[in-house]
């Protein structure tokens, strides 16, 4: 251990309650581990904070030592920007308490909370609000960078189900933005990133959300044109309660799958119908009325169920690189594109995700929040998936070829949660020109001198 890791120990546990752990420690490299294995750095300490105070006395530490800060929601930052080397990790993993007022239908979510404990808590009471699939991704990256999920048609992104976010920001003060306070900041936050401080708690508002219909399917790639066609046409004018989503993968080892089928690309198609699952269950058949249909699952279930769903084959990849992109609309030639590249996918964990926002995203005004591109409803995700580190270069190759052939059809920008470790250079096209250079404004006015720096990173004026 070297000196100066005991030094900046030292100073930080003179008020620090939660666990500090260093370089040499029995649970360092747990510690220092996040979600996308690919992405290993060695930060000079790993504060994991108890509570609000601690947060800003390793806020203070760094500032006062002019150390690198990354700060850690859940982990999954697949471009790896919650660890870093060198400097601290403010590890918020132990802050991660929900307290739900069914009567208000409010949540209060600890910064360091997963979906998974949000979901449980607030289904609880049979109420949700907007978040990712994967519940063991962190709430506070994800609602930062916007956040969709299964319930986004109906009810939004889950920044438009914000009311409040308290945070620590680079000056060590504790406040509170909203509608009300600090709203040129709230409206930063909504889609900014981690740009601005760390939030210590987010306020939501909640929606009653009973038992949802759900289903999956595969079509081999010979029947995923004329799907996929009808899908764009059908989602054109379907209710918000419907959600529909692809992904070109290959196709798992599974018992519902005719065994000539295993490890080819297919196209996996899941649907969810967010009301009454009778109704439901005749607006899936609709969708899913065209082409070969193999493996079909279908069950009523809880909401908290289908946000379990997670991996295909329960396999949790390892290491992941992503590239994605927005459409306005998707052509024909756009489908072939994608077509053509799911064939060459050579990983079971690899998918091509095609999703649709639109409904309750798209309503929301473009100026409303940071978040960019709601105008664009389909999403493209090209992630890539695997897990033997001598295989990373064929990979990215795959993510990136495919993006650059499908780039003459994507919108500009990409989700800010949805970027990998070298997209710096797109920060601008990312945020979009104007909501850039909005975001600058607050970055000097709450984080001038850039504590912040490890997200997509909003450069502050002049800097
Ligand atoms: P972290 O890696 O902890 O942090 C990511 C960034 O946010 C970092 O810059 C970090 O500093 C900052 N940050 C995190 N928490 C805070 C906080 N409390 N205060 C200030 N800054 C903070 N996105 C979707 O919208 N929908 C999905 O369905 C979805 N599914 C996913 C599934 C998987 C398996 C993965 C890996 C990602 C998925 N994502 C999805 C993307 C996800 O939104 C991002 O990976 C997001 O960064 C995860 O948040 P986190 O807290 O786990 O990340």
């Amino acid at each position: 251990m070297q000196s100066t890791q005991i030094d900046l120990a030292a100073v930080l546990r003179t008020s620090f309650r939660g666990e500090i752990v260093l370089p040499g420690d029995e649970d360092y490299d747990e510690a220092r581990r996040i979600w996308n294995g690919t992405i290993d750095r060695r930060p000079a300490l790993v504060a994991r904070c108890a509570d609000e105070d601690d947060v800003r006395a390793a806020v203070r530490l760094a500032r006062e030592h002019g150390l690198v800060v990354a700060v850690r929601g859940g982990g999954h930052s697949m471009a790896g920007h919650s660890t870093c080397d060198g400097g601290i990790v403010i590890d918020l993993s132990a802050m991660s308490a929900v307290r739900v007022s069914k009567a208000r239908q409010r949540a209060r979510v600890q910064g360091g909370a997963l979906l998974g404990a949000f979901d449980t808590a607030t289904q609880a009471h049979m109420l949700a609000t907007p978040a990712g699939v994967v519940s063991h991704t962190g709430l506070g990256g994800l609602v930062l960078g916007g956040g969709f999920g299964w319930l986004s048609r109906k009810y939004g992104l889950s920044i438009d189900n914000l009311v409040s976010a308290r945070l620590v920001t680079a000056a060590g003060e504790v406040i509170t933005a909203s509608e009300t306070e600090h709203p040129e900041l709230f409206w930063g936050l909504r889609g900014g990133g981690g740009n601005f401080g760390v939030v210590t708690e987010f306020e939501f508002r909640l929606h009653r959300v009973g038992p949802v219909r759900f289903a999956s399917v595969y079509h081999t790639l010979d029947e995923a044109p004329r799907v996929l066609r009808a899908w764009r046409d059908h989602m054109a004018t379907a209710p918000d309660e419907l959600t529909w989503v692809h992904y070109l993968r290959l196709a798992p080892p599974l018992p519902e799958l005719p065994a000539e089928l295993r490890g080819k690309p297919v196209l996996c198609s899941m649907v969810c119908w967010i009301g009454d699952p009778h109704e439901g269950d005749r607006r899936i058949e609709e969708a899913l009325s065209h082409g070969k249909r193999y493996g079909m699952t279908k069950a009523t279930l809880p909401y908290r169920a289908v946000q379990a769903y997670c991996f295909p084959g329960g396999v949790v990849p390892d290491r992941i690189y992503t590239k994605s992109g927005y459409l306005a609309e998707l052509p024909d030639e756009a489908i072939d594109v994608a077509l053509a590249h799911a064939e060459r996918i050579e990983s079971y964990m690899t998918q091509l995700e095609l999703l649709y926002l639109g409904g309750a995203v798209a309503r929301v005004p473009d100026e409303a929040t940071a978040f960019h591109n709601r105008r664009s409803p389909f999403v493209v995700n090209l992630a890539a998936s695997w897990m033997d580190p001598t295989e990373d270069d064929r990979h990215v190759r795959w993510a990136r070829e495919g993006h650059a052939a499908l780039a003459p059809h994507l919108t500009a920008g990409a989700y800010v949660n949805f970027t990998n470790p070298g997209e710096a250079a797109r920060t601008v096209e990312i945020y979009g020109g104007d909501k850039y250079a909005r975001l600058q404004e607050l970055k000097g006015r709450y984080d001038p001198n850039n504590l912040f720096r490890l997200n997509q990173n909003v450069a502050p004026p002049g800097r």
